[in-house]
């Protein structure tokens, strides 16, 4: 199964490899969707991981004795129907093509299975459709 969370690194543990020892020691597959970590002080980094239940909560756990912050917040991006003018500014911006103009209707597609809530939408919109639930 897979899990996305955000992980907040303390210093001391932000040159670790992390990625490693989940793959080495949980088999546990990350793929880093967005990071934010500067040498000597605290890093972000949210994650998709991806293993077995068992394995993935034991890595969750490991994760915090090492006073990682683990985050399983559901975050989500809104999208506001009745503000949304369809402009297709945001399509422009969207990694993942999660949104598109549809080519008969040029009315506005979210499939949210292929957002990885980068975020990167929510400045387009010049009528603040977009919103995140956190
Ligand atoms: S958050 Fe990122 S992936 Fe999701 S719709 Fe916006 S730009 Fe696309
Ligand atoms: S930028 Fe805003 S108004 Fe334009 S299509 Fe996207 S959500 Fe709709």
């Amino acid at each position: 199964m897979k899990k996305r969370v955000t992980l907040t690194f303390p210093r001391r543990m932000v040159q670790m490899p992390v990625t490693y020892r989940l793959a080495k020691d949980f088999n546990v597959a990350a793929n880093i969707i967005r990071a934010q970590v500067a040498p000597n002080q605290i890093g972000k980094v949210v994650v998709e991981l991806a293993g077995d239940i068992d394995q993935l909560d034991a890595a969750l756990d490991w994760l915090r004795s090492q006073d990682v912050g683990v985050s399983l917040a559901n975050r989500e991006i809104l999208i506001d129907e009745e503000s949304c003018v369809h402009c297709g500014l945001c399509t422009g911006v969207c990694p993942t093509e999660a949104l598109s103009l549809d080519p008969k209707t040029f009315m506005l597609n979210f499939t949210r299975s292929r957002c990885i809530v980068c975020e990167q939408c929510v400045p387009t919109c010049p009528v603040e459709a977009i919103s995140t639930n956190f």
